[in-house]
């Protein structure tokens, strides 16, 4: 199933697309819910982000391509590092070229939704964990990143994760590609099954560490083809089975310095 969060009389509710159409959803995919009979059109909706997380949890170097163009070394166990949930935006919502920062490069990723509350779980038993997948840009001011010691800065700024536009329930985690789009030319283009730590592998690592909620996002790491975003410019991450996320970079605007 595919389900979409959007907005509709300042509600944000969520529907089960079907086709070019939207059926409206009574309570939320985390819960109990029921697919009502109200429709409406796919094209008319504003997309909101696909979840509200309580917390992103990304994957640092999880492609060995990755690494590779980045010179540095394969972590022996996951390299994990928070986003906020500040960062978050939807579809179509714009992405911030902040003056802080010099070089801000887009990073397509998988994006895995967890469904339950999610705590020492076993990889066998991931799957009854997570609600879908989605598509997540972990935009990187990297010239920040090489600068800092920890991550923070470089991966935080608002609107440095656009997350969406759907979430899939049934796509195969370990093989779906990726492909990122600058201004309509292919960037990036890997396939989970070249993940160091595959899905469940990391699911259960995180849980051995934190807690994770509903709604909560793991970025599971970017393929090789990384590079910068300069506003005007457009960037999609597209992979199969789940759609393809549309954001437009601009400049921060001067009154905000
Ligand atoms: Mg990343």
């Amino acid at each position: 199933m595919k389900f979409v969060r959007f907005e509709k009389k300042a509600l944000s509710l969520y529907g089960r697309i079907e086709d070019d159409r939207v059926r409206e959803i009574a309570g939320d995919i985390f819960s109990d819910f029921r697919v009502t009979e109200n429709e409406v059109s796919l094209s008319e909706i504003k997309i909101l982000p696909p979840c509200v997380p309580s917390k992103i949890v990304a994957v640092g170097l999880n492609y060995r391509t990755h690494a590779e163009e980045l010179g540095m070394a394969l972590p022996e166990a996951p390299l994990l590092f928070l986003k906020p949930p500040s960062a978050v935006i939807g579809h179509l919502d714009v992405i911030v070229h902040p003056h802080m920062a010099a070089q801000v490069d887009y990073e397509g990723e998988l994006g895995v939704v967890i469904g339950k509350t999610c705590r020492w779980v076993a990889e066998a038993d991931v799957p009854e964990y997570v609600a879908g997948y989605t598509c997540i840009n972990d935009v990187t001011a990297r010239d920040l990143q090489k600068r800092d010691v920890q991550f923070t800065r470089a991966k935080s700024f608002d609107t440095f994760a656009p997350v969406g536009p759907f979430i899939e329930t049934d796509i195969d985690p370990d093989a779906v590609r990726i492909e990122t789009f600058l201004n309509g030319e292919k960037r990036q283009s890997g396939t989970t099954r070249d993940l160091l730590f595959p899905v469940a592998v990391l699911v259960a690592f995180i849980s051995r560490i934190m807690t994770l909620c509903p709604g909560d996002i793991i970025a599971t790491g970017t393929p090789r083809g990384v590079g910068p975003l300069s506003p005007g410019d457009t960037v999609e991450v597209q992979i199969d089975g789940i759609g393809t996320l549309t954001n437009r970079v601009v400049e921060q605007r001067a009154q905000q310095e």
